[in-house]
């Protein structure tokens, strides 16, 4: 029987899922950059009025202030929905160029799940290879929170950024 090797240092690929706590903004590792994520159904005032934060509203009930200036990509989804037809051009087109220029981005939804978990889970699709990572939604709750990523449509919208059909066990565990 062969011994397993000993993982290597940030390897994570065997890790658990992340158990969920309150999403404030944490980074998220996505590729060679790193993103923040939070559910607006916590405290976020302090991190929407850091200046140098891109906001990304998932959500289109951004709870801004008002008089407050924002810098704002609006990426709106559809609770438990999917992701529009443009997703993976929006990313590459909008996300992308940012992340490689330095930018600080907080992607947030309300509950930093579904809309954040797909949003996490399709910039891992892009910026790992299959070979890498496998499953970007098993890394997106590895990274994230174990309840990053809720509807069936969500995790197909990952995995067509892969041109890849969603794993079969998702059929069952997810919300159709
Ligand atoms: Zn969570």
């Amino acid at each position: 029987m062969a011994i397993n090797p000993i993982a290597k240092a940030g390897d994570t690929s065997s890790a658990l899922p992340k158990p969920h706590v309150p999403h404030l903004g944490e980074t998220v590792r996505v590729g060679p950059y790193e993103v923040m994520a939070a559910g607006t159904m916590y405290d976020l005032d302090d991190r929407f009025d850091d200046p140098n934060v891109v906001l990304v509203p998932l959500t289109d009930t951004f709870p801004g202030l008002i008089g407050q200036e924002y810098h704002i990509v609006y990426a709106a989804l559809p609770d438990y929905g999917g992701v529009p037809d443009n997703w993976g051009e929006f990313l590459k087109e909008n996300i992308l160029p940012r992340l490689a220029s330095g930018q600080k981005l907080l992607a947030f939804c309300v509950g930093s799940h579904g809309r954040t978990g797909v949003f996490l889970a399709s910039l891992i699709a892009l910026l790992e290879s299959s070979e890498e990572t496998p499953d970007p939604i098993v890394a997106a709750r590895q990274r994230h929170c174990e309840k990053a990523v809720e509807s069936f449509a969500q995790a197909q919208g990952v995995f067509a950024l892969r041109g890849q059909p969603v794993p079969a066990h998702y059929r069952k565990s997810l919300h159709r």
